[in-house]
């Protein structure tokens, strides 16, 4: 079937056959790449408007206990500087947040056991105290279902846990031998059951990836069923495995983005950081693509050039205000609008 077919049939079935996947990603050209844009953008104004959802993304801890081979928090990087946010160095991230508009705060890190339960929950429980009108989206890895349970119960809405990768032999690839696909599967299955809002997610481009990696993470996300799904290219990062690899395609993900859209409708789906490192208008472009939410950088400044995943990270020198405003800019440039709103899954 020709590509703009296979397009209207995803739009109309929400899903397609493994090869038509495979087809679609491998011989995308330029019109495609318009045709789905334009259909993923008239989506997203149909369950969005011109609104965009921002959320203030906290970089709570640059430790790792993982080993995982893009990333440059991995702990086998000798040269990573590493640091922790207190309790009272997040509130007071909050603090500045909310009155810059942000309704969801974003506590991301490495998996780092310095952060027990307790003190994870009682961050939670007083950041929902303090600010009951917003959400909290934790992305901390990997934990047991009653880790997760707790976390829930404390407040906590939603959770970031990425796939990576739906191929078993592909996660095989990026990760080392103690980590596993089928683990990283169920703690997503484990957080939806909990009541979640859920997200997956891959890096596009990642080492060894194939066409028919993209096709199988497309057929995981619409088993699962996701709330969100955070996508952005794989960049290199210096002091990592990977340091040779070359960086994922602009174009690529774009055209996945606007896939994602149209197969789950009403998803929460950011234009990443990493997709405005590669572009210097890639988030314009990502929204111009059927993204709806973006997340700027709300941590200290004195930490930002820590939390270094992959190299030439942007908004790594601004202070919050200015990051928020420059991208409020942005957004206008293109007709859309950043909101003051949770932004939660409808
Ligand atoms: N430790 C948590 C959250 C922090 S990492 C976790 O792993 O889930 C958040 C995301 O950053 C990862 O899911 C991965 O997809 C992305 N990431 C890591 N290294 C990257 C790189 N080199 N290029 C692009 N994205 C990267
Ligand atoms: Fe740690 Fe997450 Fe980086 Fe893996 S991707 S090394 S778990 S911070």
């Amino acid at each position: 079937m020709e590509n703009k077919k296979l397009v209207d049939a995803l739009n109309d079935n929400g899903v397609l056959a493994r090869e038509e996947f495979i087809q679609l990603i491998m011989s995308f050209n330029d019109n495609d790449l318009s045709y789905v844009q334009a259909l993923a953008r008239s989506i997203s104004q149909k369950y969005f408007g011109n609104r965009i959802y921002t959320r203030g993304l906290i970089e709570i801890s640059s430790y790792c206990k993982n080993d995982c081979y893009y990333c440059g928090l991995r702990r086998g990087n000798k040269n990573a500087q590493r640091y922790r946010l207190s309790k009272d160095d997040i509130l007071s991230c909050c603090e500045s947040g909310y009155a810059l508009g942000f309704r969801t705060f974003v506590l991301q890190g490495g998996e780092d056991n310095y952060y027990s339960d307790e003190i994870i929950t009682d961050i939670i429980s007083s950041i929902k105290k303090k600010y009951s009108d917003c959400a909290v989206t934790l992305s901390l890895g990997e934990k047991n279902k009653s880790t997760y349970q707790k976390y829930f119960q404390a407040g906590a809405d939603r959770y970031l846990l990425r796939h990576e990768t739906a191929d078993e032999t592909h996660y095989g690839k990026l990760h080392p031998e103690n980590m596993s696909l089928s683990n990283r599967k169920q703690c997503l299955y484990n957080l939806k059951e909990i009541g979640f809002q859920t997200g997956c997610g891959i890096m596009v481009g990642s080492p060894y990836q194939t066409a028919e990696n993209i096709a199988d993470d497309m057929l995981f996300m619409k088993e699962l069923q996701p709330h969100m799904v955070g996508i952005g290219p794989f960049i290199p990062h210096k002091d990592t495995p990977f340091r040779d690899m070359p960086a994922g395609s602009f174009r690529l993900t774009l055209f996945l983005l606007s896939l994602i859209r149209i197969m789950l409708k009403n998803v929460l789906l950011p234009a990443t950081t990493a997709l405005g490192t590669i572009n210097k208008n890639g988030r314009e472009q990502g929204i111009l693509s059927g993204a709806n939410v973006v997340m700027p950088n709300l941590s200290p400044i004195s930490v930002r050039k820590k939390y270094m995943l992959y190299d030439n990270k942007i908004c790594t020198g601004e202070e919050s205000a200015e990051c928020k405003a420059c991208l409020e800019n942005r957004i206008k440039s293109i007709g859309y609008q950043l909101v003051t709103d949770r932004g939660d899954y409808k």
